[in-house]
Parts: structure tokens; sequence; C-alpha cells
């Protein structure tokens, strides 16, 4: 089956570089019409510059595609809102967002100053939070969206030196997860990518012979079936060096204790109860944990 983008417009966020750059030439190598924004900073999000932005533009109208681009700092509501603007004056539409402009101010926590942790939280999580907030209300009337959040291992499961970085991509899972809800029954669906590539965010992280696996357009691979018609939605798709994974949350069946018998020592004599991952489900939304945790207290009422 061959994946096709026609007739749709996509917007990708820090597109100038690495995996947004990979990601906007391949929606438009496949007929997308896409706004290629990039503020055009630095790794560590210092300075700003269009030319990152218009070079890919040139690359994708070189290749006989349609594109515009947009230096918008995602952090900036109204120049996002320029950006969407200017795509429905241009296009009359918004099919596709991939949220994926970032940034990296990595130290150990002890070191960490607070003004580069909110700054990371500002870009990866306001910048996504403003991109989808500008674009949602016209998915919902269209009855059609695909939204990319770009989460990282790095959040899923930590890594030295990024708390601010982890806390930042985490924040996009649980973005996510709420959107899919509310954006169900508006066809919009929403899933994250969680990416591993060679790009300037990574090129002192690792061996040249390793990066030298490691392509963005492996990545776009993923990105792209996020963004098919027939995507999936709440999926975590991890993408690297040719590897596909699917992260997931699963959460233990777990116990129940009596009023009299909720202790702390209580909850520590069944530890192995409760991580007991034998008896595991993903649940769909939050109150699916409150409806499982009261079956249990009505079973036990009724067994009074
Ligand atoms: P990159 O630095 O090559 O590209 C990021 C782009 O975002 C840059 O062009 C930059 O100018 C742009 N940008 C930064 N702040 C912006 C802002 N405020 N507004 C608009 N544009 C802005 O990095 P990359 O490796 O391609 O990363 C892309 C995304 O993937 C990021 O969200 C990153 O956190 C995530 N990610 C990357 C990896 C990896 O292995 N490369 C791993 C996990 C997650």
């Amino acid at each position: 089956m061959s994946i096709d983008f026609s007739g749709r417009v996509a917007i990708v966020t820090g597109a100038g570089n690495g995996l947004g750059r990979s990601h906007a030439l391949a929606l438009a190598a496949r007929g997308a019409k896409v706004v290629v924004n990039d503020l055009g900073g630095a790794r560590d999000g210092s300075g700003a510059s269009s030319d990152a932005a218009k070079a890919v533009v040139a690359e994708i109208e070189a290749a006989g595609g349609e594109a515009l681009a947009h230096g918008a700092n995602v952090t900036n509501m109204e120049q996002v809102q320029d950006m969407v603007a200017q795509t429905m004056a241009r296009w009359g539409r918004v099919d596709i967002l991939i949220n994926n402009a970032g940034i990296l101010r990595d130290k150990s926590f002890a070191k960490m100053d607070l003004d580069d942790f909110r700054l990371v939280m500002d870009v990866h999580v306001m910048g996504a939070v403003n991109c989808t907030k500008a674009v949602w209300e016209i998915m919902r009337e269209q009855q059609y969206g695909r939204i990319v959040m770009t989460t990282s291992s790095s959040g899923l499961y930590g890594n030295f030196g990024q708390t601010n970085y982890g806390a930042a991509k985490m924040a996009q899972v649980g973005f996510m997860n709420t959107l899919v809800l509310e954006g169900d029954k508006y066809n919009i669906r929403v899933n994250a990518l969680a990416p591993t590539a060679a790009t300037r965010m990574t090129e002192d992280l690792m061996p040249a012979e390793v990066l030298d696996m490691l392509k963005p357009e492996s990545v776009t691979a993923g990105a792209l079936v996020l963004c098919t018609e027939q995507a999936p939605t709440k999926m975590i798709l991890c993408a690297g060096a040719g590897g596909f994974a699917s992260a997931r949350l699963f959460e233990t069946d777990g116990i129940f204790l009596a009023p009299e018998q909720q202790t702390p020592e209580a909850v520590l004599e069944n530890w192995d109860a409760i991580n007991n991952t034998a008896e595991q489900s993903e649940l769909a939304s939050g109150m699916k944990q409150s409806e499982k945790f009261l079956v249990k207290a009505f079973n036990y009422l009724q067994s009074k």
C-alpha cells in the first residue's frame, strides 16, 4: 500500500534541521503542502534566523513540491497564530501537525539553572500546546486532524543530565493522552514519536560509526504513518536506526485492602501482589483506574 498525502496540508515545527527537515521533505515528496517552521536558533535555543526554514522550502520546491517557510518561535502564540493564518490563507486547511521543535540544556539536576529548566519546558511543552491550540478548532471543524508529538526515551525512561528535557518530553505524552479522548469524535488522532537519530542535537553524544546508522529518514518512515488517514491514535512509536517499537503503559490489577487493613504494613506485605505483572492491562483513560478500584471496593461491600 503506498502512502500519499496529496491534498493534505502539514505544519512541521522545527523543520529547518534534523528530524523536522526530514519529515517535511518526505511529506512534500508524497504530495503534502508543507509549512516549514523554524526559528533558526542554535541547539540550545539561542539566536534566530529564517535561513534554515527557507533552505528546506527551496529543496521542496526544487523537487516540484509546495511549501511555505515560517520563522515562528513556537513559544510565542501570536507568531504561531500568524503561521496558521498564513497557512489557511494559502491552502485553506491544516490536516497534519508535527510538533517537533526542540532544544537541549543538559546539566545534572544539582547544577541545573532553573531558567534552563523553564526554557526547555517552554519550547517543548508550551510550543506543542500553542501549535496544537492554533490548529485544534480548524481540525475539529474539518472533522480531520493528525497530530504527532515528539517525545523521547529520555522522558519515558530517564537520562542522566536531562531532568528538564525528560519532564518536557513526558509532558507530551500526558498532553496526547487527553487530546486523544477530546479529539476522537472529530476524527483527530494524536500520537507520539520517540525518535533516535543522529542530528546536531545528538552529534556529541555518540561515536561516529553509530551516528551513520541513525539517519533521520528512518525515523521519518515511522512518523509518516502517524500522519496518514489510517493512523492509530494514542500510540508511542519508537523509531531509530531501522528499529521500530511501541512503548506502552500498563497497570497491574493490584489488590484490595478492607478499611481496617489499610495500613502501610499491609501495603508492604502485599508488595509482590501489587507488582504482579501477570495480571495487568492498559487503561483507556484515568477514569478506568477509578472504576477498577471502585469495582473491588463495591465487591467487598457486597460480600459483607
Ligand atoms: P535539531 O536541533 O536538529 O532540530 C530542532 C529544530 O527545532 C532546529 O532547527 C531548531 O531551530 C528548531 N527550534 C528550536 N526551538 C524552536 C522554537 N522555539 N521555535 C521554532 N523552532 C525551534 O534536533 P532534532 O534531533 O532534529 O530534534 C527534533 C525533535 O526530536 C526534538 O523535539 C527533540 O527533542 C526530539 N528528539 C530527538 C532525538 C534524537 O535522537 N535526535 C531523540 C529524542 C527526541
